[in-house]
């Protein structure tokens, strides 16, 4: 009952919306105070309720890495009819083309969230704002960040949407929260997206894996967690000293160990994909983080699930397009 009102209401206020002239990229910020009951208590037996609109909450959940690590970062989330992207930090016809690859066009993404001002996550904001209209969701920290960055100074400032962390969105079928993350950033965020069927938790740039964070990676079944660096492959590579520190540091990136460790530790059988992100290119491969987090995974008695997918991201190239039923 308490969650008939709650679709009750967003049913309503959609419809009030439509009515009044939103534009394709309006959404709805979700007031928490309204809610009765925690956002996390979605779950299958809604499914079929009558007052879910078909386009509200669909079913199907797709995500697709366009590219992940320092050379640029940019994910899509959503369905084949809508959807929206985390960070844009590649150029804007690489995001078009690949996003047609993918079956999406850029009019069916209805904002860009963004984890952090830094370049290889917000690349392609001047254009994305300008030419397409697209709004912006960031922080106010990060909303600072990116007006002072050279290559993104001039972009349209009316597409800014301010985020708190906390405070859930509603937008192309999905909620969306985003929750604070230790970087050397201005109000870095992490996100967690959820339909009706699936939660999925982004958490990228993390020197470590605070309460929040690790909050938000607990409730996922779809995580997709940075594992940056092998810390052999740091330590003996090639950084000067002071990027060593940086990367290593409370605010810096994710080790395979660190990652494939809290993997392990939250690892329950719902999860269907441990999607590693992030990964350098001087200081870590594929296999090395995969192995690291197997090896976890198997230290903790778990032996590999059939249905859970693990995979490290593709650094420059687009990953496969995962559906999650
Ligand atoms: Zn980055
Ligand atoms: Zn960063």
């Amino acid at each position: 009952m308490i969650c008939v009102t709650f679709f009750r209401q967003i049913l309503i206020e959609s419809i009030v919306f439509s009515i009044f002239g939103a534009d394709t990229h309006d959404v709805h910020i979700i007031n928490t105070n309204k809610l009765h009951y925690p956002l996390n208590s979605f779950s299958n037996k809604h499914q079929s309720g009558s007052l879910m609109a078909p386009t509200l909450f669909p079913v199907q959940f797709q995500m697709c890495s366009l590219s992940s690590g320092s050379s640029g970062n940019c994910y899509f989330v959503g369905s084949d009819s809508q959807g929206i992207l985390i960070d844009a930090g590649i150029s804007t016809r690489r995001i078009r083309k690949t996003l047609e690859e993918i079956g999406v066009g850029l009019n069916l993404i209805k904002a860009v969230f963004i984890t952090h001002d830094h370049i290889d996550h917000i690349n392609a904001l001047t254009l994305l704002s300008k030419k397409y209209q697209i709004p912006i969701y960031c922080t106010e920290g990060t909303w600072k960040g990116i007006l002072s960055n050279r290559t993104t100074f001039d972009l349209d400032q009316r597409m800014f949407r301010p985020l708190t962390p906390g405070l859930p969105v509603e937008i192309a079928g999905m909620v969306v929260e985003s929750f604070p993350v230790s970087h050397d950033a201005r109000d870095a965020v992490g996100y967690h997206i959820s339909n009706l069927n699936r939660k999925l938790t982004i958490a990228t740039d993390l020197g470590h894996i605070g309460e929040q964070a690790a909050h938000y990676l607990k409730k996922a079944d779809i995580l997709v967690i940075e594992s940056n660096y092998d810390e052999a492959m740091l330590l003996n590579g090639r950084y000067p000293q002071h990027l060593k520190e940086r990367v290593h540091g409370l605010k810096g990136h994710m080790c395979n160990a660190h990652t494939a460790d809290f993997v392990a530790e939250i690892y329950h059988t719902r999860i269907s994909h441990i999607l590693l992100c992030h990964l350098s290119a001087e200081n870590n491969h594929p296999a090395t983080a995969l192995e690291t987090l197997t090896q976890s995974l198997k230290r903790k008695g778990f032996d590999f699930k059939p249905h859970t997918i693990i995979e490290a991201l593709p650094r420059g190239k687009r990953s496969p397009l995962y559906v999650f039923e």
